[in-house]
């Protein structure tokens, strides 16, 4: 029988904590409660993947917001309220898809991933290039209102109309 996997997407110090340097702001940190009680869940019934930027300090990304969770920095940690335990999985990605350039792929089939849920930031750009990514494999995505943030709320609310439309997301 298949499994269900949780994606938790880019919870890091440079995205979530007053201090780092791409901060989503309180918005943001409002959610870290439901992300946490859903990672409990999945690691008992499901499996756990981090999915979390680890950028080159000159990532070409860069011309697009300014530098943030460079690979090995404080800012690239994910924050300590959900820090990741044994059998997690993580995956560093350089792009804003957590397929992109990465072996996600490889531990969903070696999982037998037949559904994905996905929590994090931020809703119009990781989340929303990675369940459309699902949409692409025919893997059904699950997305939590309560459980994703964005610094801008528009493109929150467009992002989350866009998954249920375009890729039928369950937006929940
Ligand atoms: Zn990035």
């Amino acid at each position: 029988m298949g499994k269900a996997a949780l994606i938790v997407a880019d919870m890091l110090n440079d995205f979530l904590d007053p201090q780092g340097s791409l901060y989503m702001g309180p918005q943001a940190r409002e959610i870290i409660p439901f992300v946490a009680a859903k990672i409990a869940a999945f690691r008992t019934q499901g499996v756990v993947i981090y999915a979390c930027d680890a950028h080159a300090p000159d990532d070409p990304e860069f011309q697009y917001f300014p530098p943030h969770a460079v690979k090995g920095s404080w800012g690239s940690q994910i924050i300590p309220e959900l820090a990741a335990a044994p059998g997690d999985y993580r995956v560093d990605k350089t792009r804003y898809s957590a397929f992109a350039r990465t072996n996600l792929d490889d531990i969903l089939k070696a999982e037998q991933v037949i559904v994905v849920h996905v929590v994090g930031v931020c809703t119009s750009i990781c989340i929303l290039e990675t369940v459309k990514e699902l949409f692409d494999r025919d893997i059904p995505g699950v997305v939590f209102r309560q459980g994703v943030a964005d610094f801008d709320p528009e493109a929150h609310a467009f992002a989350l109309k866009q998954m249920a439309r375009l890729f039928g997301t369950k937006v929940v």
